[in-house]
């Protein structure tokens, strides 16, 4: 079975071939199906806009394949659990990743001005499907960890430089895919997802 991945990511599209090799002969991704898009993400959780993306690639292409979507985000605890679903956006459009974890930073610094510092945060992702059977499922997966005050590693993407992972003992930067696929929210949601498949 072929399925086809609702992301621009070329990081997500790596982390879940890797995830599913065993599952799907090929996970493609939209430039091999010929589409060229920005899906506008207008949810307010992570499952709405997972499901938006699916949905949205699933009809443009008639049908005829099984389409996944991830959306997922950075939820930190002494920001309310922002940026949250707004997590590529954060610091405005178009997503600036080096322009989020100065923002991120930023707001955290400028809370422990005055409240006890609380890095506490998480991954969140919602990894949905929409199948050529009819069928709409989704699972969900976090990872827990906190932000840190300086970059950590060169790998990665997005807030992965500065978030520690305890559960590896090192930020997701510093972590092949490999390792984080061992832990992350996406191999989480995934996993969640295939118990349903
Ligand atoms: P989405 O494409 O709307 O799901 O946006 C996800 C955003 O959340 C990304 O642009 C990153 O900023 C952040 N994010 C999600 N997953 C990860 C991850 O595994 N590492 C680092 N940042 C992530």
């Amino acid at each position: 079975m072929i399925a086809v991945l609702a992301s621009n990511n070329s990081h997500k599209l790596d982390e879940i071939r890797a995830l599913l090799k065993d599952k799907f002969e090929h996970v493609c991704s939209l430039q091999e199906v010929n589409i060229r898009t920005d899906i506008e993400e207008t949810g307010t959780t992570f499952e709405e806009n997972a499901f938006i993306k699916a949905q949205t690639i699933f009809d443009m292409l008639d049908g005829k394949y099984a389409v996944l979507a991830d959306d997922s985000g950075l939820c930190v605890e002494a920001l309310g659990g922002a940026p949250g679903v707004y997590s590529a956006r954060y610091a405005g459009e178009p997503c600036d990743d080096g322009k989020n974890n100065r923002l991120l930073l930023k707001n955290l610094h400028e809370r422990e001005s005055i409240f006890p510092r609380d890095r506490r945060a998480y991954f969140a992702s919602v990894v949905a499907a929409v199948l050529p059977d009819g069928r709409k499922i989704s699972g969900e997966g976090r990872v827990y960890g906190e932000v840190l005050d300086e970059y950590r590693g060169n790998g990665g993407f997005g807030y992965d430089p500065l978030f520690y992972c305890e559960e590896i003992g090192k930020t997701f930067a510093e972590a092949s895919m490999e390792e984080k696929n061992t832990v992350s929210h996406r191999a989480r949601a995934l996993a969640a997802l295939r118990e349903k498949l």
